[in-house]
């Protein structure tokens, strides 16, 4: 049962505190966000989500988004807000003559590619099946699928968008090019998106997996040996460095479960042969603990990291962009991952392929579409832990810093809103973006986010 608590025109829901299903609405992934809103609409669609706007506005409430409820972000806001629930905009359409698809605001990635996949297709989007495509697109998108075809936003070709004011647009290369272009990395800045539209490539159903891992002590040779392979791939194959524990997964050895390391992932989406080669030089090269490779259905490679990346999560994720692992960067890299607590983890993927082929001003992408994005991940899931594990992500960071390209990290990954390098994230865009921003939500009512001031 809900309430009825009066937002003119809206025909979803509306959860007051006391309401039952509350705690569960008001839930993110992220469990170190513990926020108290005053009101959660539940938008049924693009009308619903101009109400609850008009009515934050007309009430002087903060107004904080939520879209698939993944963002790593842990902003600290006042209790009494109204968070915008877009998780009812889930229906997902594919026009397999077309290649395309649409999707609601609010779709989980698992829906998309079920959805999809069952026409053996498939947008570039992230690589847990639970993170929601509205945060995911807005800040850019990388996916197992990306060296191949781009960020998810270099798929999408239009979207429907609830701006501030109220008024319904779509935004796309022909309507609102400006929005478009800002949609398109500026995350959720500009206006609420209740339906994105993307364009679809033959994919799977089953694709190649490897893995190589390497134990921690001599993590530093093997982060460089991984840096120059990665770039040494073809297109076809895809994946990234991650610095963690050995999954407790069939394809590693019962010995080395848990064990603390650093492994290259590999997806092959071409000919089987050239996965295999490139599994088979990354073992040459670097002596691993343990390699595997097998095929998997794409749709499993996209769920395989869910078990580790739970609902309730205790996350506190610091980002920065580098050009390459270098002797000096592996050393940093090898030191503070070798800090880290058995549940912490550090992320690295390069930007390269089809990623770079698209001209950076072509989009509002925060960062270089080029080198190495880097995700430094605090995670524990005891509370007594949460500073420990903050302090961790930041003095791995700090270390981190001066070889960066760009310190603010990639928009999506950065955790602590408070002190989000917003400028640095969008060095060379930003004047533009605060011109789109004042067009568009000139008041600043989309601000729970890497926030971009109206110019
Ligand atoms: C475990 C994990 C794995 C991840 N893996 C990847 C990955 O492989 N690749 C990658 O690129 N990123 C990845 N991310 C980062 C992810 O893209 C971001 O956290 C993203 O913001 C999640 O989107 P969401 O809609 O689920 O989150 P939410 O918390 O709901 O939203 C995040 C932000 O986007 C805004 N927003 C969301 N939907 C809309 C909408 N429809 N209209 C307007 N604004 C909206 C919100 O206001 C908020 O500011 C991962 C994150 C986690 C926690």
């Amino acid at each position: 049962m809900t309430s009825t608590a009066p937002i003119t025109g809206m025909t979803g829901p509306v959860l007051l505190p006391t309401d039952p299903g509350y705690d569960e609405a008001r839930s993110m992934w992220n469990g170190l966000i513990d926020h108290r809103p005053g009101l959660i609409a539940r938008c049924t669609g693009p009308h619903d989500v101009a109400a609850a706007l008009a009515f934050a506005r007309s009430a002087g409430l903060e107004v904080a988004v939520r879209g698939g409820g993944h963002g790593v972000w842990t902003a600290r806001l006042e209790p009494g807000f109204l968070l915008l629930d877009l998780a009812a905009l889930n229906t997902v359409e594919v026009d397999p003559v077309e290649r395309t698809v649409r999707c609601g605001g609010g779709t989980l990635l698992a829906d998309l590619d079920a959805a999809t996949q069952a026409h053996g297709l498939a947008v570039p989007a992230g690589t847990v099946s639970n993170t929601g495509i509205g945060g995911l697109t807005l800040g850019g998108g990388w996916g197992w699928l990306s060296r191949l075809y781009g960020l998810t936003i270099d798929n999408l070709l239009s979207c429907e968008v609830v701006l501030p004011d109220g008024r319904v647009v779509r935004a796309s290369d022909a309507e609102n090019p400006e929005l478009f272009w800002g949609l398109r990395g500026g995350g959720g800045n500009f206006g609420v998106v209740t339906e994105f539209e993307f364009r679809l490539h033959p994919v799977g159903p089953v694709i190649q997996f490897g893995m190589v891992f390497v134990e921690q002590a001599r993590a530093a040779a093997a982060l460089q040996a991984y840096d120059e392979l990665m770039r040494e791939w073809p297109a076809s194959v895809s994946g990234g460095i991650a610095c963690a524990a050995a999954p407790p997964a069939p394809f590693v050895p019962a010995q080395h479960h848990f064990a603390a390391g650093v492994a290259l992932v590999l997806a092959g989406f071409g000919d089987p042969a050239e996965h295999a080669a490139a599994v088979k030089a990354a073992a040459e090269r670097t002596a691993p603990l343990f390699a595997a490779e097998a095929p998997l259905p794409y749709v499993a490679l996209q769920q395989m990291l869910d078990a580790a990346a739970l609902h309730g999560t205790r996350d506190y994720t610091k980002g920065l962009y580098l050009d390459a692992i270098t002797p000096d960067v592996a050393a940093v890299l090898a030191e503070w991952t070798g800090r880290r607590s058995p549940t912490a983890q550090l992320l690295a993927f390069r930007l390269d392929q089809a990623i770079s082929a698209v001209p950076d001003a072509a989009t509002a992408f925060g960062g270089p579409r080029t080198g190495l994005a880097v995700a430094i991940e605090g995670i524990d899931p005891d509370p007594a832990q949460d500073a420990a594990e903050r302090d961790w992500a930041r003095g791995t960071w700090a270390a981190l810093r001066p070889y960066a390209t760009n310190a603010g990290g990639y928009v999506n990954l950065v955790g602590d809103l408070e002190n989000a390098l917003v400028d640095d994230v969008y060095a060379g865009k930003l004047d533009r973006l605060r011109r789109v921003k004042a067009q568009y939500d000139p008041e600043n009512l989309l601000h729970v986010n890497a926030n971009i001031a109206p110019a």
